[in-house]
C-alpha cells in the first residue's frame, strides 16, 4: 500500500513537473513572439568615402556594401553613403571614423601611410600581390589578423571591401623609354609606388580622385595613374594624356577597405555585427567582378573612339623600378618589429603563392593564349 501511494506520488510529480516544463516553454515561445512583432529599433549608420559619390565602381562599390548592409539587415540598420567632401575630405575618413564622427569609412590603406607605413602592405605592394592572391592573404593567410592588430589603437576595425585586379601604368604626356624619363615627373600615385618613383627621380603626389583630372588640365601634375580603363574612362584622362601606360607595376591588386569605428560594431547586437562585417566580404568579391567584367569595353572606347596611344612600359624600366621597390619594401620591414612581422607574413605568402600559381594560373593563362 505505501508503495502503491510513493509510485503514485512519483507519478504525479512526474505529471507536474513535464507540465511545469511545457509551460515554461509555451511562455518562452510567447514571450519570442513577442519580441519579433515589437516594431525592431532602426539603428542609423554614416558611411564616409574617398571617392566622388556614385563613382562608377568605386562610390557605387560604397553604395553596394551599404545596401547590403539594408538588405541583409532587413531595414534593421541603415547606412548613409557620403561621398568625398560631403561630410569630410576624402582623406580624413580614417580620422572621422576612428573618432566616431561616422560609424564607417571606405577607402584604402595606403591613403594613411603618414599614420604608419606599414599599412600599405594591407592596400598593395608594387610587384606584389595580385587580387586573387590578396585575398589569400588577408582571408586565409594571417593577413587580416595583422591588418586589424595594426588599425586596433585607432579605434578601427579594417575588412578587405573591394579589389580592381591589376591597374593600368597611368597616364603621361611624354613616352617613357628609360628609367631616366621619369627624372623631374610629377606624377600622382599613392603609396609604396610613389616612394619608387621618388627614388627614381619623380616627385609624387598624393591626391584624391576627384582631383585628378582639373590637376591634369592645370598642369599641376605631369602625370597620373588612377585605376583602369573602367573609371580612367569616366574621368576623362583621355582628353588630357596622350599615352596610356600598362602594367600598373605599382598596384597589381589593390584591396580597398571598409574602416568600422569599434564601438559602434560592439554596441550592435550580435546578428547586425555578423551582417555588417559578412556584406563587406560580398561588397570585395563583387568589385572585383564587376571590374573584371567593364574593364576591357572601356579600354576598347579609350583606343577606337577616342584614340588613346597605349603603350607598355620597356621591361629595362620595369627590371629597374623592381629592383628599386625591392629595396623600399626592405627599409620599410626594418622600421619596427609589428612592420617586421607584417612583412614576412606578406613575403612568404608571396613565395609560396607565386610557386603555385607557376602550376595553376600562369601556366593556364600561357597555355590559353598561345592557343588562340
Ligand atoms: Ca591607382
Amino acid at each position: 500500500m505505501r508503495q502503491r501511494i510513493l509510485k503514485l506520488g512519483s507519478l504525479i510529480l512526474a505529471f507536474l513537473l513535464l507540465a511545469g516544463l511545457s509551460a515554461c516553454g509555451e511562455k518562452t515561445a510567447t514571450g519570442n513572439q513577442g519580441t519579433s512583432n515589437k516594431p525592431a529599433e532602426i539603428i542609423h549608420w554614416k558611411m564616409v568615402t574617398t571617392w566622388p559619390k556614385n563613382f562608377p565602381g568605386l562610390g557605387t562599390g560604397a553604395e553596394n556594401l551599404a545596401n547590403k548592409i539594408n538588405e541583409l539587415s532587413n531595414g534593421r540598420l541603415q547606412v548613409k553613403v557620403y561621398g568625398a567632401g560631403e561630410l569630410v575630405p576624402a582623406l580624413e575618413i580614417f580620422d572621422a571614423v576612428s573618432r566616431g564622427t561616422a560609424q564607417m569609412g571606405h577607402g584604402a590603406a595606403y591613403y594613411w601611410k603618414g599614420k604608419n607605413p606599414t599599412f600599405q602592405f594591407f592596400s598593395t605592394v608594387p610587384f606584389g600581390l595580385t587580387a586573387q592572391e590578396m585575398n589569400g592573404w588577408l582571408y586565409n593567410g594571417g593577413g587580416l589578423e595583422l591588418w586589424q592588430q595594426a588599425y586596433a589603437k585607432y579605434n578601427l576595425i579594417p575588412m578587405p571591401a573591394g579589389n580592381m585586379g591589376v591597374q593600368m601604368g597611368g597616364w603621361f604626356n611624354k613616352e617613357i623609354n628609360n628609367i631616366d624619363d621619369l627624372k623631374g615627373l610629377k606624377m600622382r600615385i599613392p603609396g609604396l609606388g610613389g616612394e619608387v618613383l621618388n627614388r627614381a627621380g619623380g616627385t609624387p603626389v598624393n591626391l584624391p580622385g576627384g582631383e585628378l583630372f582639373t590637376a591634369m588640365q592645370s598642369g599641376t601634375i605631369d602625370a597620373t595613374e588612377w585605376v583602369g580603363p573602367y573609371n580612367d574612362l569616366a574621368f576623362g584622362f583621355y582628353k588630357v594624356a596622350k599615352y596610356y601606360y600598362y602594367p600598373g607595376w605599382h598596384e597589381p591588386g589593390t584591396a580597398l577597405e571598409a574602416i568600422i569605428n569599434k564601438e559602434a560594431l560592439e554596441a550592435l547586437p550580435k546578428d547586425l555585427q555578423a551582417i555588417v562585417l559578412n556584406a563587406c566580404k560580398l561588397a570585395n568579391h563583387e568589385m572585383l567582378a564587376e571590374y573584371t567584367a567593364r574593364n576591357n569595353d572601356a579600354l576598347q572606347t579609350l583606343i577606337n573612339k577616342h584614340h588613346v596611344q597605349i603603350k607598355r612600359f620597356p621591361n629595362d624600366v620595369l627590371s629597374k623600378l623592381k629592383t628599386i621597390s625591392d629595396d623600399v619594401v626592405k627599409e620599410l620591414a626594418n622600421k619596427d618589429e609589428f612592420s617586421k612581422k607584417v612583412y614576412e607574413s606578406y613575403s612568404s605568402y608571396r613565395q609560396k603563392v607565386m610557386a603555385w600559381h607557376e602550376y595553376s594560373e600562369r601556366a593556364y593563362l600561357n597555355v590559353r593564349a598561345n592557343q588562340q
